[in-house]
């Protein structure tokens, strides 16, 4: 699998500027700097794992000492490039911060820095997670830094930018590196399974892409992973085992069957059935709450395909069959299903069967839940029901009134009887008092 890994990423890891996914921002500002001849001597790459800034550092390496560099690209075939590429250039240093932080790697490259460059015009240090470097060690870099040889460059790349010395980044260039947006990795996922010939669908695609979660490295790695598992057919159906997503039919059935079922039988029998099957109940239950999000998005119009996160025919199937549904009711019940799911995290219950059992007790609830009337729809009655008596008290001549003493009496005595009658029919249910109606008391 290692094997196989490093054959997909490195047969496909970019030589050229051009060649690079979705950072053109920090590509082209180097580009434009290389153009003009404003070589820095220091430059912060920053961005999340896996976007390209080792790759665009390697190429800056070789475009800087390339023999004949056309259009701002390195040519990729004089003796300067093929040495970086194959990783034994002289004047080109890779250093991992990660696993060489201590304060001598830092003073053999301060030692190093002095000598001139071997072949090129350049001696390139690209420094990979800087921010690993310990204080002692980025003293030293420091003073490297303040006054460096004309001949040097040095690449610093680090996922967490706040971790640098100020002192430092006072003296770097810094370039930002954003996350690859979901279609982009999609359509660069789809484009290699092209030139693999690979068997894939639309929605296998979607999933090779999502796993990657803005990174390229990752969406490779999972689609190395997925060829061994799958025997090189990346559609929707085998990578959604692999992900362990359940699938969008089992959440509409959920759904249709806690919002039309009296009974809560059948959304217990599916709770069992995923049990059964092995399937992860707490990631169910996330999955489920996404769903629903997913789903209000979609009704409110809101459920672009980078919002959403699910395969475009979900959402084609949520638009279609769900079409009618009440936001309102919508929105409770995720409040519902979140709190579940904040319970289950807390409760840290130690066996597959006890979060079974659990989910099965909530699932009694959730349907008692509801089936009750819905309390906005009561409240509003009620206020119907207050401004009719209001206005009957109202029609009545105000000295009428104040002989008999009696209709207005009879009046709050109505009123009175519709807020026992709630007070019955939502006994031990919470009620946020700011909405309940003004009874003109
Ligand atoms: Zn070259």
């Amino acid at each position: 699998m290692i094997e196989n890994h490093l054959v997909l990423s490195r047969k496909y890891r970019p030589q050229i500027f051009k060649d690079v996914i979705y950072q053109d921002f920090a590509v082209n500002a180097l580009q434009n700097a290389l153009k003009s001849g404003r070589i820095g001597h220091a430059y912060i790459f920053f961005g999340p794992r896996g976007v390209g800034k080792t790759t665009i550092a390697r190429i800056l390496a070789k475009r800087l000492n390339c023999e004949n560099p056309t259009e701002n690209e390195p040519c990729n075939e004089c003796t300067s490039c093929i040495e970086i590429m194959k990783g034994n250039s002289n004047d080109v240093l890779e250093i991992d911060a990660a696993s060489h932080r201590g304060i001598n790697h830092i003073r053999e490259l301060r030692e190093n820095v002095k000598f001139s460059p071997m072949g090129g015009k350049y001696k390139i240090y690209i420094i990979d997670e800087v921010h690993m470097l310990t204080p002692e060690s980025f003293n030293a870099l420091l003073k490297t830094l303040e006054e460096p040889p004309p001949h040097v460059v040095f690449i610093l790349a680090t996922t967490e930018f706040h971790k640098i010395p100020e002192t430092i980044l006072s003296r770097c260039q810094d370039f930002i590196f954003k996350k690859v947006p979901l279609l982009n990795l999609q359509s660069y996922a789809e484009h290699l399974c092209k030139l693999e010939n690979i068997k894939y669908d639309d929605e296998g695609i979607f999933w090779l892409a999502r796993k990657g979660d803005g990174s390229v490295r990752d969406c490779l790695s999972f689609m190395e992973q997925a060829m061994i598992f799958t025997d090189s057919v990346l559609t929707g159906e085998l990578l959604r085992k692999m992900v362990g997503y359940t699938g969008i039919n089992t959440h509409t059935t959920l759904l249709t069957q806690i919002l039309n079922d009296s009974d809560y039988i059948s959304a217990i029998k599916t709770i069992q059935k995923l049990f059964i099957d092995g399937e992860d109940l707490v990631k169910f239950v996330w999955d489920f709450l996404d769903f629903l999000n997913a789903l209000t998005l979609v009704m409110e119009n809101l459920g672009e395909r980078e919002n959403v996160n699910l395969p475009a025919e979900d959402i084609r199937r949520m638009q279609n069959e769900f079409s009618g549904i009440n936001l309102e009711t919508l929105n409770y019940l995720s409040e519902k299903i979140y709190s579940i799911y904040e319970k289950l995290l807390m409760l840290k219950l130690r066996s597959s069967f006890e979060v079974k059992t659990y989910l099965e007790i909530q699932m009694r609830k959730l349907a008692f839940d509801m089936n009750k009337p819905s309390l906005s729809g009561v409240l509003e009655r009620i206020n119907q029901l207050t401004q009719a008596v209001q206005g009957e008290i109202n029609s009545i001549p105000k000295d009428s009134i104040l002989k008999v003493g009696t209709v207005e009496n009879d009046a709050h005595g109505k009123i009175n009887d519709v807020e026992s009658l709630i007070k019955e029919q939502f006994a031990g249910t919470e009620v946020d008092s700011s909405k309940m109606p003004d009874l003109g008391k």
